[in-house]
């Protein structure tokens, strides 16, 4: 098991605002990047020592990559996992192959979950109408019908009411293979971010508290109030499943909390996390420098919490008349701005953050929120 240090090249797959965070942290630690991604413009490329265009399923583009680097690592879990396999065989692929393969698909990883014996909504392949009707016997109504494959922020989802057409929801799907989960009544949403290390060796991050609209993280909360119990058993969840998996790096376990206390997993992301963002200004060691230490064999840092934190995004939706003004954001000292230099903001693309520094985290939930209505109304900097 070889240590890579500092002045070793890291492979990212994707160029997304995950693996530009990244590559931010492991180039300020001395390490170089290399990025995949279709545009050479993508937000990793523009911080990254070099760029390989091509799509992310493109194996000579990829495998080219392969060649120039020490390590490969993932910017978004939907790279083929043969890909993986073949680039395995040039430089070492981490998180693994076989983490990907079982995640990627969301039914695959629903069977995992269960095999495990982990809590999770109730659940049933639903990819025909044969299937759907079983699944909803089972799972009852309303439901959600999530595509198995390559779906995220809510993309390749469609609800079922209680008294809706359930097949014509189906169609909305195209005859991608889907499966159907209850819908569950949560109390709120939380997420353990972890790192695992070479060796097998664990750090987990405080929890944070997550709040979706239209389906996308609008807020999270850091540390989430929660009690020794209930963290205890997030934890918990959160260490079977990385040891499960035997994964290495940086993985998210999202987690609903119902009424009673109960949690159940609603999925788990192999990488760095957007509900994890609030790390590099809270933290001691940032989940991006975590998951380069973790993925070149060095020892994990320390993710203890130096200051309360709220992270809400950016969302494309704040672009309609042209880039935002930043004034009331940059105006406040314990805001910090980040933006993801994509060129092409569109209606529920993450295009930045804010990360707010407070220990008084309800004040700084409702400063966030203060925030995107001020973002909303004030003239475009454009303009
Ligand atoms: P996902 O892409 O599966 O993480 O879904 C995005 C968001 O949709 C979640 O964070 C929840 O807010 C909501 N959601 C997804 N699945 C369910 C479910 N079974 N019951 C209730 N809400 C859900």
């Amino acid at each position: 098991m070889k240590t890579l240090w500092p002045g070793a090249t890291i492979g990212v797959l994707g160029g997304g605002q995950l693996g530009r965070m990244m590559a931010l942290a492991a180039r300020r630690m001395g390490y170089r990047i290399i990025v995949l991604d279709p545009s050479p413009r993508c937000p990793t490329a523009q911080v990254s020592d070099g760029v390989v265009v091509g799509a992310l399923d493109d194996r000579d583009a990829a495998r080219h990559l392969a060649r120039q680097v020490d390590v490969i690592t993932l910017d978004t879990e939907h790279v083929p996992a043969d890909v993986l396999d073949e680039l395995d065989k040039i430089a070492p692929v981490r998180p693994g192959p076989t983490v990907l393969r079982t995640i990627q698909d969301r039914q695959v990883q629903k069977q995992f979950l269960d095999g495990l014996g982990l809590p999770q909504a109730m659940w049933a392949p639903s990819s025909d109408r044969i299937q759907l009707a079983d699944a909803l016997a089972k799972v009852g109504r309303p439901a959600i019908l999530k595509v198995r494959r390559a779906g995220y922020d809510g993309k390749g989802q469609v609800r079922i009411e209680a008294d809706g057409d359930p097949f014509s929801q189906l169609e909305k799907l195209r005859g991608e293979p889907a499966v159907a989960e209850e819908l569950v009544p949560f109390k709120r949403e939380i997420s353990v971010i972890l790192a695992r290390g070479l060796a097998g060796d664990l750090q987990i991050y405080p929890i944070a508290e997550n709040v979706h609209r239209r389906h996308i993280l609008h807020t999270t909360r850091a540390p989430a109030p929660m009690t020794t119990e209930g963290k205890r058993s997030a934890e918990e969840i959160a260490v079977t499943v990385a040891e499960a998996l035997g994964h290495v790096g940086v993985i998210a376990v999202e987690m609903f909390e119902l009424p009673s206390g109960k949690l159940l997993v609603n999925e788990i992301a192999p990488r760095t996390h957007n509900s994890g963002h609030y790390t590099y200004g809270a933290c001691v060691t940032s989940q991006f420098e975590q998951h380069v230490r973790a993925i070149c064999g060095l020892p994990l840092g320390d993710p203890r919490l130096m200051t309360g934190a709220v992270m809400v995004n950016l969302i494309g939706d704040l672009w309609r008349s042209g880039p935002p003004t930043w004034q009331p954001v940059l105006a406040r000292p314990e805001a910090r701005l980040h933006l993801y230099g994509k060129d092409a903001p569109a209606p529920g693309r993450k295009m930045g953050h804010v990360l707010l520094l407070d220990d008084d985290t309800d004040r700084a939930l409702a400063t966030a929120d203060q925030l995107i209505a001020d973002l909303s109304a004030t003239p475009s900097s454009s303009a």
